[in-house]
């Protein structure tokens, strides 16, 4: 973009003493992966798309649907009718409203294997996924290739969001060895709060802009596990400038989540559903939709194919994932795949 362009565009931003026009010049050189795009990831993606990070990618595996719409701000009802991926319509939306920076979007499911491929190249990782599984993967990920990465969560009235700076601040396993207990709760089972994730995403999208810009922004880091309940009014901090002495992961360097142990190919993915990650099993959709046709009501479009067979909805990507409704059984799962997909 040309300079004068850039600097109106980002006015009031170079306006703030804290960013400055060298502030805005790093922000657009700036590299950060979003994993996942639900209601924190969305609102991280739509503030730090407004303040100018000049790539951002979002990693997503899921779909969007009508109640999604309440918290999940990238999306609309058009976007849930056509069962959009979440990556793909952020991205799109987002064009809509910064089309000077690049967005890539990836439909894909963080797991051991494609890790690398999915966050090379980045400076920030921003947590936006709803599992603790997938945070320590997050963890062991940043931890092993000394970048930063920043914990964000929401559920109910509460959001909770750490900075982890390797070689310098606590880890995720630091403070949670385990997957903390009382935190296990999730959106289907407590609800949440619009307002509690755009807190808590205002939060860290801030503190990725102090990482990005570096310098005396980055003395500003805050370095403590800081949680708020909107509806309690009720603030919370545990420190965390240095790692814990005998930390699994920063410490011992043992990263037993990115070794993979014990990742099951099938996974409940919440809300009575199951996702099976098949590989490398390419989906030809006109042929699928052939196939299927007979045996219930499929469409799809360019993204996802959708085959409805009471009382189950299969949603099927490009790349043989399949995201199965209306089960939490993954016996039954893996039969409808192999039945109607392939074994
Ligand atoms: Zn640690």
């Amino acid at each position: 973009m040309e300079q004068e362009k850039f600097e109106e565009r980002y006015s009031r931003q170079i306006l703030f003493r804290g960013i400055g026009a060298e502030g805005q010049r790093r922000l657009a050189a700036g590299r950060v992966a979003i994993v996942g795009c639900g209601a924190t990831g969305s609102a991280l993606a739509s503030l730090l798309a407004r303040a100018g990070v000049g790539t951002l990618r979002i990693i997503d595996r899921d779909y969007v649907e009508a109640s999604n719409l309440q918290r999940q701000s990238l999306f609309d009802e058009k976007d849930a009718a056509e069962s959009l991926p979440k990556a793909i319509a952020a991205a799109r939306k987002i064009a809509t409203f910064n089309s000077e920076i690049t967005v890539e979007a990836r439909a894909e499911d963080v797991v051991p294997e494609d890790i690398h491929a999915l966050l090379e190249g980045m400076d920030v990782i921003l947590d936006g996924s709803d599992n603790f599984e997938t945070r320590y993967l997050l963890n062991d990920y940043a931890v092993a290739n000394s970048l930063p990465w920043i914990y964000v969560a929401a559920v109910g009235s509460y959001g909770v969001t750490l900075n982890v700076l390797p070689g310098e601040t606590a880890c995720l396993a630091c403070i949670f060895p385990d997957t903390p207990r009382g935190m296990v709760e999730t959106c289907e089972t407590s609800g949440i709060l619009n307002t509690a994730v755009n807190l808590v995403a205002s939060i860290a999208a801030t503190e990725t802009m102090k990482l990005l810009i570096g310098g005396a922004a980055k003395e500003r880091l805050r370095k403590t596990l800081w949680s708020f309940d909107v509806w309690m009014n009720e603030q919370a901090e545990i420190a965390a400038a240095r790692p814990r002495p005998g930390c699994r992961t920063c410490g011992d360097r043992d990263f037993v989540h990115l070794a993979g142990e014990g990742r099951p190919h099938i996974t409940l993915c919440g809300r009575n559903s199951v996702q099976i990650h098949e590989r490398a099993r390419p989906i030809d959709f006109g042929e699928m939709q052939q196939r299927l046709e007979s045996h219930g009501v499929v469409r799809h479009n360019e993204f996802v194919l959708k085959f409805w067979r009471e009382p189950y909805e299969m949603t099927l990507f490009p790349d043989g994932r399949a995201i199965i409704k209306g089960t939490t059984d993954t016996g039954v799962a893996r039969s409808l795949y192999a039945r109607f997909v392939g074994s």
